[in-house]
């Protein structure tokens, strides 16, 4: 009947723009776009409907196929858990995302069966009674500790067996990446006003005493003196690589594209560097021949070689010989690689800290590392950079058998990218 298939057409419509705009809502986004979404979904099921008018005679079973045929395509769509109960809170329909999330779920199975989560299935019981939709939490600690926002609404359901009984629709959401990423935010935060909190106190006890007790002592006050200059300089150290960090991660997404050589940077860094190292007894030398360019940002390279540099000549300079290598690796059909290799033969590093070494603030040894002067973002702000340019960070090393970072670059390859770009079509 051209009647039917105009009203379930209608149907179809109301119910993607019903779920669209439910979706909106438990995303926090129903705004302009979705509106229109939702309005368009309409628009087009009236549209659909005013062109079978009199034309195409349509089943009621067959509408029935077409409406639950769209209602399942959009909740496929939907990459959050989406499940539906009835009155009773037995599982009705399910999208794959939910499935995946809850293997034990089974469709006329109680939801309590696969989820068993108290709050949520009061939830349930508090929707249907006040027709609110609301939120609660849902907690899982195995295999894995996640957590998701479930937001609850009632569905009314005209056209279903039970007649106008409304089912509850349940909407997960993922909070766990934002909660990891809140918690490091604290620590952070946390870390970052500790290392300040420890010089800025040592300062202040300083003042106290040159105010004090050592007001008319002049060696003692040409020492605190000397102090408190190293304890501002360690401050000074801090904010700088703190803002270096920020920034390097606000640029990360945008990688380098002009040539740099990697040769030429390393070799004006162990320039450089070469009178401290010799004054602490150590030998600096460079193993690198020819030109060996990369997509770069200079100072950032600059930055990395000098991190490096810096590390194997604290903590690895009793060695005595340190080598800076950069050497080109190529393994076709993958792009070639140009690898900077900082080795040092020091006392090297347990292999428990491997795996951390990269995080901010941490430390083989705090004691050691601020005695040298270390902030313990060195090699964070090497693996930013080195991100951002699109490149691969190792650490190698074992007790007793020294340390060696390399990282990894990919090959700048000029001519062909040019071609590329220039040729039309
Ligand atoms: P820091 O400012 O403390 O030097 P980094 O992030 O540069 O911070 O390094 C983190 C820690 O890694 C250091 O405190 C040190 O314990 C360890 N480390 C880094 N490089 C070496 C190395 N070449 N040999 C031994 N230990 C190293």
């Amino acid at each position: 009947m051209a009647r039917g298939a105009r009203r379930s057409a209608w149907t179809a419509a109301a119910s993607a723009s019903a779920a669209l705009t439910l979706f909106a809502w438990t995303r926090d986004t129903l705004d302009g776009p979705w509106i229109a979404a939702s309005v368009a979904a309409l628009g087009l099921g009236g549209f659909v409907g005013s062109q079978f008018r009199g034309r195409i005679r349509i089943t009621p079973e067959a509408a029935d196929r077409t409406r639950h045929s769209v209602a399942e395509a959009l909740l496929a769509n939907i990459p959050d858990p989406v499940i539906l109960v009835d009155r009773r809170a037995v599982v009705i329909e399910v999208n794959p995302a939910a499935r995946a999330l809850l293997p034990a779920l089974k469709l006329r199975h109680p939801l309590s069966f696969a989820l068993r989560a108290p709050d949520v299935l009061d939830g349930i019981e508090e929707v249907l009674r006040t027709g609110a939709p609301l939120k609660t939490l849902y907690t899982t600690r195995v295999p894995t500790e996640r957590a998701f926002e479930v937001q609850l609404g009632a569905l009314p359901m005209p056209d279903g067996p039970a007649g106008g009984q409304p089912n509850v629709v349940l909407f997960l959401r993922d909070l766990t990446s934002a909660r990891r990423l809140e918690a490091m935010r604290v620590d952070f935060v946390a870390n970052a006003s500790h290392e300040l909190r420890t010089p800025l106190a040592s300062l202040l006890g300083f003042i106290e005493t040159l105010q004090g007790p050592a007001r008319n002592d002049a060696p003692a006050r040409e020492r605190f003196l000397g102090i408190m200059k190293i304890q501002a300089h360690r401050m000074t150290r801090l904010i700088d690589d703190l803002l270096s960090l920020s920034r390097i991660e606000l640029r990360e997404h945008v990688a380098p594209t002009k040539a740099v050589d990697l040769a030429r940077i390393a070799r004006q860094m162990v320039e450089t560097q070469g009178p401290l190292a010799r004054e602490r007894g150590v030998e600096l030398t460079l193993e690198a021949e020819g030109v060996h360019r990369v997509p770069g940002e200079r100072d950032e390279l600059l930055r990395v070689v000098e991190n490096l540099v810096e590390n194997a000549v604290k903590y690895g300079g009793s060695g005595g010989r340190i080598v800076v290598a950069v050497t080109r690796v190529a393994e076709p059909p993958r792009r070639a690689q140009v690898v900077l290799a900082v080795r040092d033969e020091g006392p090297g590093i347990a292999p428990e800290h491997i795996p951390r070494l990269t995080e901010r603030f941490y430390r083989v040894d705090v004691a050691s590392s601020r005695d040298q002067g270390g902030t313990g973002l060195g090699l964070a702000i090497v693996k930013h950079i080195v991100n951002r340019h699109r490149g691969r960070l190792a650490i190698e090393s074992a007790l007793g058998a020294g340390t060696t970072v390399r990282a990894f670059f990919p090959e700048y390859v000029a001519e062909r990218d040019e071609t590329a770009e220039t040729i039309p079509g």
